[in-house]
């Protein structure tokens, strides 16, 4: 598996894929035990960048490079000199000076973290690039999945929201389109990229029709942050049409699982007391599957990085 950074799903291939999903299962079944730490990372300085604001990635990352040994610095990027006005790319290079073994980087911009890792010497995660991809999170929802239904292919499973300007459902419909799995996206017409149709997914506007008989629910927050405009009428018209309530829920099968990357608008685009229902939803179990993920991915991308440096020496 010859990865030297991990930038998006789109460059991944299904046997890649499962590769990462089998380690990051070892890991989840490890993570619960008390020999949870281990040396695999270790010597490997681990650099966390968020341009963007983050609790759970960011955590999680920390957690995960902790877990397995490696020296993990958190760089406060709203103290740093980007705020004097440096580029990305110059802080970048100044990092890159000091020699680290990872970067893990999230931005506002699509496409900022391809940028950056050209520029450097060491390997990349995107940890979320504007409304482009958050390959770890797709992963983690992959093994969420893959953990719940015994599969992680033929199934029908709904994208629920604000599909547009989320990187989330980005990642998850070509990682789980690449597994041969039934999409239906579901939102206003207003939510949907105007790409749609390149993604190979059913699109639905309406919440009854869409879930019917599915067996997953993936509900996404509304990314206000990146409206410029008025995308929907009102939270309250939102919640009434779209946010994930018991009536709606009913359509999905009965074994059907909720999901949501968090964090979660409760009352908008999901009803709380279903957020809680741990026979519905496996919301945190989501963000337990992100640490074993997480660990996963950078285990095989110092593997790699070794392996070449190692090969460049012989
Ligand atoms: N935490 C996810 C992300 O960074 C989902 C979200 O913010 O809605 O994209």
């Amino acid at each position: 598996m010859q990865l030297q950074h991990l930038l998006g799903i789109e460059y991944l291939n299904p046997q890649q894929i499962n590769t990462i999903l089998d380690l990051a299962d070892h890991y989840a079944n490890k993570n619960r035990t008390d020999s949870r730490n281990s040396n695999v990372l270790l010597g490997c300085t681990q650099i966390n960048m968020f341009f963007e604001n983050s609790t759970r990635t960011q955590a999680s990352f920390e957690i995960a490079g902790k877990r397995l040994g490696a020296d993990v610095m958190n760089m406060s990027m709203e103290a740093s000199s980007i705020k004097k006005g440096e580029t990305l790319v110059d802080t970048a290079l100044t990092l890159n000076a000091m020699h680290p073994d990872l970067l893990v980087v999230r931005h506002p911009h699509s496409g900022a973290v391809d940028l950056l890792a050209q520029k450097v010497n060491c390997a990349v995660i995107n940890a979320g690039d504007g409304r482009h991809e958050h390959p770890t999170q797709a992963l983690l929802d992959a093994l969420t999945i893959r953990r719940s239904k015994g599969r992680l292919h033929r199934l029908n499973i709904a994208i629920c929201g604000d599909i547009a300007h989320s990187r989330v459902a980005r990642s998850n419909i070509i990682l789980l389109g690449k597994m041969e799995n039934r999409l239906r996206l579901i939102g206003p017409a207003t939510l949907m990229p105007t790409d749609i149709n390149e993604f190979g997914a059913e699109v639905y506007h309406d919440m009854q029709e869409g879930l019917k008989d599915v067996d997953v629910v993936m509900m996404l927050r509304l990314q206000s942050e990146r409206m410029d405009g008025g995308f929907i009428p009102s939270e309250r018209e939102y919640y009434h049409r779209y946010g994930l309530d018991a009536g709606k829920l009913s359509f999905a099968k009965p074994d059907a699982i909720v999901m949501h990357p968090g964090p979660m608008n409760r009352g908008i685009e999901i009803d709380g007391e279903i957020a809680d229902d741990l026979n519905l939803s496996v919301i945190q179990e989501q963000v337990e599957m992100g640490v074993a993920v997480r660990m996963a991915a950078m285990e095989i991308l110092m593997h790699n990085s070794r392996q070449n440096k190692k090969e460049m020496n012989e």
